[in-house]
């Protein structure tokens, strides 16, 4: 058994890139001792080794906006909803593609970013069909595509 304390050692291990523990996983998802700013700065350890103070900056970008045809009432996207966003319909494959070549050429990271829980037939999400030749669009223009997951 180390000395160290629980933060210190869990920061210790994953400098060795070794993950929590199970137990130290449900000790920090439930734990009614865990204190959150010694939490964050074993997490910060870490991430201080790996990539200093830099931060990488990524946009979200919505092909549509404001539009989506669910109702859940604490989201700004909900059509219903009057948050003083800028609401928009899909925009057009050569916007988005656009959109993707100044991001590749600024070297930022850009989401494109649907809105809608599943592909319905309701929603302004485009069919897989359309998304697979949106993706297919970005690979002949070799932009680098990356899929959120789901
Ligand atoms: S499905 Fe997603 S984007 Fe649409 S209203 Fe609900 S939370 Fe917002």
């Amino acid at each position: 058994m180390s000395d160290l304390d629980p933060y210190a050692r869990i920061a210790e291990r994953a400098l060795r890139d070794e993950a929590p523990s199970a137990a130290e996983a449900r000790w920090i998802l439930d734990g009614d001792d865990v204190e959150l700013l010694p939490l964050l700065h074993a997490a910060y350890v870490p991430r201080r080794r790996h990539f200093g103070n830099k931060v990488m900056v990524h946009f979200l970008n919505n092909v549509q906006n404001g539009l989506c045809p669910e109702d859940c009432g604490y989201c700004s996207q909900n059509r219903d909803s009057r948050a003083t966003i800028q609401k928009y319909a899909m925009k057009g494959e050569a916007e988005i593609l656009a959109e993707a070549e100044h991001a590749a050429r600024g070297r930022q990271p850009l989401l494109h970013g649907a809105l809608g829980p599943r592909p319905d037939p309701r929603s302004h999400a485009p069919p897989r069909r359309d998304r697979a030749q949106g993706e297919g669009a970005l690979a002949d223009r070799g932009l680098p595509l990356r899929r959120a997951a789901r």
